[in-house]
């Protein structure tokens, strides 16, 4: 277990849409954001409802402009999950959202114009009870209207000690927006600062948590294309959070936002810190040995088993009988392939051998019977009946198994704090 650190807790959405907790004893909550426009009714609320459905506890939508904020009432009455508007410049933006039923505010104080436009907009949300995302963005902190001194800051930053001084900048400038907003009294706020570089990311939010206990929206900026977008993502994202620290993570990166969705649950399974919902799919990556095509099945039994399993099976596609089946000794259910057929197991046993064009449909089945026994309360998930046994014995030097039965190996505890 994570030991996270506590944080106060703000709470946004209502009875339709369910009410989400930020902080606290709270889940760490995944949340996503449209890329289309909002103003496109149709459009942004089938983004919504797809991104709720994908797993998103609460969705951000962009309102730069006035037919943003006027399409909201119509997007909120069409979808079931805390929206938060994303206002940047025009506090206005943030007034009509709020008017038109939003669930929370993002703001960057720092390209509002003035303290008193940001005190509306902090008026108007302890009115309806909402809070507000006070965010810096690496990209939005250094000067842009005093030419001298923007010139004097991008020097700094480009000195031997960048990181250090934009770490430095972020929690200043941090550290000035909550001052405006602790001068009114008005504590319902949770914290990010983005940065595209994971490694300032790590260090800014590990210093913030440091210094305040306001719940925490950890991202990475502009991360890129998915594919390396993903790995900036968890690598900042989860080392934070395998640190005790955030509350609520937003993965983002250039693709489909379903797919950040489905990315930050994945890392919090990984973690520990979400109790999984749905098949967890463990595969081989093949080598040498592999006589089936395993890549393509592989994908195939992902797609099938993201939609039609819910209860949280351990499923397990492995290439061949050499480390499959000790690889795959956890699973509930596992197909080891060769020579072009597929041996498929039910928690240890063996129920099926059949050719390679059939696997998919036979593995799918023997999940959907087992999903239906761990329903009704015939199975257990995790327990294993019948030993897998390879074929060829493992050597008393290839076996842990007898020093664990003697005794000879020890527990050792893992402490994190
Ligand atoms: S399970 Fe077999 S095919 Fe897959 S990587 Fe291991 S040895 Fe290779």
């Amino acid at each position: 277990m994570i030991a996270r650190q506590k944080t106060r807790q703000i709470l946004l959405g209502n009875e339709k849409t369910g009410v989400i907790r930020i902080g606290g004893d709270a889940p760490v909550s995944v949340q996503s954001m449209t890329a289309g426009y909002t103003y496109d009714i149709d459009h942004c609320v089938a983004e919504i409802n797809e991104l709720a459905s994908a797993g998103a506890d609460i969705v951000r939508v962009a309102v730069p402009e006035r037919k943003d904020t006027k399409a909201l009432t119509e997007i909120l009455n069409q979808t079931n999950v805390p929206i938060v508007a994303d206002v940047h410049f025009h506090y206005q933006r943030a007034l009509e959202a709020i008017e038109a039923g939003v669930h929370k505010i993002r703001l960057n104080p720092g390209n509002i114009n003035d303290r008193d436009q940001v005190n509306a907009v902090i008026d108007a949300c302890r009115e309806r009870g909402l809070p507000i995302r006070v965010g810096v963005n690496e990209g939005s902190i250094i000067e842009r209207k005093d030419k001298q001194k923007r010139k004097e800051e991008l020097g700094r930053l480009f000195s031997a000690s960048k990181h250090g001084h934009l770490i430095a900048i972020m929690i200043a400038k941090i550290e000035e927006y909550i001052d405006i907003f602790e001068a009114r009294d008005f504590h319902d706020i949770c914290i990010s600062a983005k940065s595209i570089d994971p490694t300032l990311v790590i260090d800014v939010y590990t210093e913030i948590s440091k210094r305040f206990d306001y719940p925490l929206h950890l991202g990475v900026t502009h991360a890129g294309p998915k594919e390396t977008g993903t790995i900036r993502s968890v690598v900042a994202l989860g080392t934070l959070l395998a640190n005790g620290i955030g509350d609520t993570i937003r993965i983002s990166y250039a693709s489909r936002a379903v797919h950040e969705v489905e990315d930050g649950l994945e890392m919090l399974y990984c973690l520990g810190l979400r109790p999984r919902v749905g098949a967890e799919l463990i595969a081989c990556p093949t080598c040498g040995r592999i006589q089936v095509d395993l890549f393509t099945l592989v994908q195939e039994v992902r797609k099938k088993l993201a939609h039609e399993i819910e209860v949280p099976i351990k499923v397990a596609v492995m290439g061949c009988v050499v480390n499959g089946p000790g690889e795959a000794e956890g699973a509930d259910i596992a197909v080891f392939a060769g020579d072009r057929r597929g041996i498929i197991y039910v928690q240890g046993e063996r129920v099926a051998n059949v050719p390679e064009d059939e696997i998919l449909e036979r593995l799918l089945a023997e999940c959907q019977i087992f999903q239906d026994r761990v329903r009704s309360g015939d199975a257990t998930l995790g327990q294993k009946n019948v030993e897998i046994i390879p074929p060829d014995p493992i050597g008393e030097l290839g076996s842990g198994r007898a020093k664990i039965t003697s005794g000879l190996v020890e527990q050792i505890t893992v402490g994190r704090s």
